[in-house]
């Protein structure tokens, strides 16, 4: 029995007390009841809403798992691929033994490597850093 027959059973056991129209006790009653009503109403409207929202957080969270999937495979790709095209990478001229050395964003980023060639610590210049090359300025 959902809350609108419940209201409407309550109805049915009023009427059966026979109180008549203009008696107070059943005024009040009625009032009552009616506004029993306008709840069940109410909730009625709100079940269907609510179940309107659960679907909809269903096909969002389907959606967002399809789009999960696709971020993991790209994970995947890019450490299967170490040199994938869309990593950045930067070749730098050791000022000191002259050997080019290439060096990934993230080592640029922390803004220094050692030369694999001569061991000499290379800092990097944001200020004259251009697309594809960088200049590798001494300590000294
Ligand atoms: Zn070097």
């Amino acid at each position: 029995m959902d809350a609108n027959e419940k209201v409407a059973y309550l109805k049915g056991l009023m009427d059966g007390l026979k109180l008549g129209d203009d008696n107070d006790t059943a005024k009040v009653l009625r009032a009552i009841i009616d506004v029993l009503g306008d709840f069940a109403d109410d909730i009625d409207e709100l079940s269907e809403l609510y179940d309107d929202l659960a679907d909809q957080v269903d096909e969002i969270d389907q959606d967002l798992s399809i789009v999960e999937d696709d971020l993991y495979d790209e994970d995947d790709d890019i450490e299967l691929d170490e040199f994938d095209e869309d990593a950045e990478y930067y070749e730098v001229k050791c000022p000191k033994c002259g050997d080019d050395i290439c060096v990934s964003e993230d080592v640029l980023l922390d803004g220094g490597v050692d030369c694999p060639n001569c061991g000499e610590k290379l800092e990097f210049d944001f200020s004259t850093l251009t697309e594809n090359s960088i200049n590798a300025k001494n300590e000294d």
